[in-house]
């Protein structure tokens, strides 16, 4: 039966090929759901959580969405799953690069502790650039003009009180998608930038002790802009935005989904 045309043309991302990192979970699972929706032929979810994010593809469907175990803190584990993505599905179009961990509250600059630091700059900052380098490899050798999204964070906008290796992180992985959106800019591949404020996901719900209702109600009371609750969903909105033809003349931006809290950048 032929589709109908109504829903064929609505579909933004018909027939592209994705790989979303830290897609067992949070951000990364709502956006992985989304770009299915939204028509993608294959979704690949890249974690280290290997039943969740098997549990994950199969809700989503088999035939949309597959899972690859990827540590992308291992380049060689990033250049497999990019390659055997290319492999499988003959063409990558879009890197949501997103895993990321957080650091707890006691590293302050005079308590740093670096070998916390190094841990997690391997994941937010080398993992980061591990997957940018290899989409952009991948796509540049594939002649494809595609989209690369990493997470960032309203805290690569700002300093804090705590957590300085976190904030460090999310400024590097600015400083990484300015230069690639530029030197990548002549094969039309665009890079942006998506930077929530804080919302409840099992990261924050695990680093704070808090349920996720509990703790989406305190991010509540203290977001500027009231009446909408930050959710991944609407992390994932702004994502499908900069990965599809809405956004066709944008790189190099940093989509801050913060209700406002940033306003000095
Ligand atoms: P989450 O923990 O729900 O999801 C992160 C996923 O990344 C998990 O499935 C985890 O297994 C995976 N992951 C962790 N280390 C990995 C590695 N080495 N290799 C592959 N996968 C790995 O957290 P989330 O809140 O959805 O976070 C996603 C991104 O959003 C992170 O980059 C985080 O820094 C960023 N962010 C989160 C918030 C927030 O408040 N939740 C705010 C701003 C930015």
């Amino acid at each position: 039966m032929a589709e109908s045309t109504s829903t064929t043309t609505a579909l933004r991302l018909k027939n592209k090929v994705a790989i979303v990192t830290g897609g067992a979970s949070g951000i990364g699972e709502a956006t992985a759901r989304l770009f299915a929706e939204e028509g993608a032929r294959m979704v690949v979810i890249a974690d280290i959580q290997d039943e969740l994010g098997k549990e994950v593809a199969a809700s989503i469907g088999g035939d949309r969405c597959s899972y690859f175990h990827c540590d992308v803190a291992d380049e060689d584990e990033v250049q497999s799953l990019v390659q055997s993505t290319v492999k499988a599905y003959r063409q990558l179009d879009i890197m949501f690069s997103n895993a990321g961990i957080l650091s707890p509250s006691t590293q302050t600059v005079p308590e740093l502790d670096m070998s916390q630091l190094d841990r997690l700059f391997a994941v937010n900052v080398r993992g980061m650039a591990a997957c940018v380098k290899q989409a952009a490899r991948a796509m540049v050798e594939g002649r494809v003009r595609g989209n690369i999204v990493c997470t960032g964070s309203v805290g690569g906008s700002h300093g804090a009180l705590a957590s300085t290796d976190y904030i460090m992180s999310k400024h590097a992985v600015l400083g990484l998608m300015r230069s690639a959106s530029m030197q990548l800019a002549e094969h039309g591949i665009r890079v942006n930038c998506v930077s929530p404020n804080g919302l409840a996901t099992p990261l924050t719900c695990k680093l704070k002790g808090m349920r996720e209702e509990e703790l989406r109600e305190v991010y509540q009371k203290f977001a500027r802009l009231q009446g909408v609750v930050l959710t991944p969903k609407e992390v994932a909105k702004a994502v499908l935005f900069l990965v599809s033809d809405d956004s066709a003349f944008v790189t190099g931006l940093d989509l801050r989904v913060d209700g406002g809290f940033v306003q000095n950048h």
